[in-house]
């Protein structure tokens, strides 16, 4: 009799979200069995009736906007062996952080009106302000050939293939024209690659949602877009998309 292949426990787990990086995860199971094979899912609320908490990898989508959140992924953060932050939400904060540019009971009496005060939401926080988090799968949503090949690094023990150029060298290897000379606006240039620059390739500008890349030029960015006419009200709208926690937590959306 052969012996049982032990396979590792894997979780998933949403914050605040639209739950669309867990929907691109349960379209990648559905096409890639192998990974189902290799793995055994133990709790998926989105997927699976299972709820057991002997995880070993933690797959968290979502921003961390409450006392609560904070407290929950710490349970999962000393759970599991690793954890991975699914998507913009958990990785930059994505649109949730767009509230930080604004003060947070003005937010709170906006959304909720005369119940503002039965809510305790703050800032939104991509999960590494409040846990370590061991790998980023960016994106808004997350693409799914790039979680199936970080799922087959991390069954090998190699690093995540996450890119760390920019955008603009998808884009440039497409053949596309670029945004900046037909009058748009883009942030390729210090936008993380992986998406394949899919929005430039189809005429759009990239808003970023990848993230920046480590140590981008972002005066040199500002100076391209004061170059093609543009105010810093324009820039900053574009960068705080998918990047506002950054923008408020490196202070520059107060000194505009
Ligand atoms: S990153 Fe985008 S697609 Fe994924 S959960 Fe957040 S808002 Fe939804
Ligand atoms: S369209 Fe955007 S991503 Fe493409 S080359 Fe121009 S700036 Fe870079
Ligand atoms: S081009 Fe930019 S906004 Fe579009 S998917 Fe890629 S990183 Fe996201």
């Amino acid at each position: 009799m052969s012996a049982q292949k032990v396979k590792p426990k894997v979780a998933f787990f949403d914050f605040a979200s639209c739950e669309g990086c867990q929907l691109t995860v349960v379209d990648a199971l559905q096409t890639h069995l192998d990974l189902l094979d290799a793995v055994e899912i133990v709790n998926f609320r989105e997927a699976s009736s299972e709820r057991r908490e002997d995880y070993e990898i933690a797959f968290v989508e979502g921003s961390i906007t409450r006392p609560y959140d904070e407290e929950r992924i710490k349970r999962i953060r000393e759970q599991a062996k690793v954890l991975i932050a699914l998507g913009a939400c958990a990785h930059t904060g994505c649109v949730n952080a767009m509230k930080n540019l604004l003060p947070p009971d003005e937010v709170r009496r906006y959304v909720y009106g005369d119940c503002a005060e039965w809510y305790d939401t703050y800032a939104a926080r991509p999960l590494s302000a409040v846990v370590k988090v061991d790998v980023e799968i960016p994106g808004c949503p997350i693409d799914k050939e790039e979680f199936v090949e970080v799922v087959k690094a991390l069954l090998v023990g190699k690093k995540p293939p996450i890119p760390d150029y920019p955008v603009c060298v998808e884009c440039k290897l497409k053949g596309n024209v670029c945004i900046f000379h037909v009058g748009g606006i883009c942030l390729g240039p210090v936008t993380r690659a992986g998406c394949g620059a899919i929005c430039p390739t189809y005429g759009d500008g990239c808003e970023g949602c990848r993230g920046l890349i480590p140590h981008p030029n972002e005066n040199a960015m500002e100076e391209v877009l004061d170059e093609v006419g543009l105010t810093l009200d324009d820039i900053m709208h574009y960068f705080t998309m998918f990047n506002a926690y950054r923008e408020v937590e490196d202070g520059k959306w107060a000194q505009r």
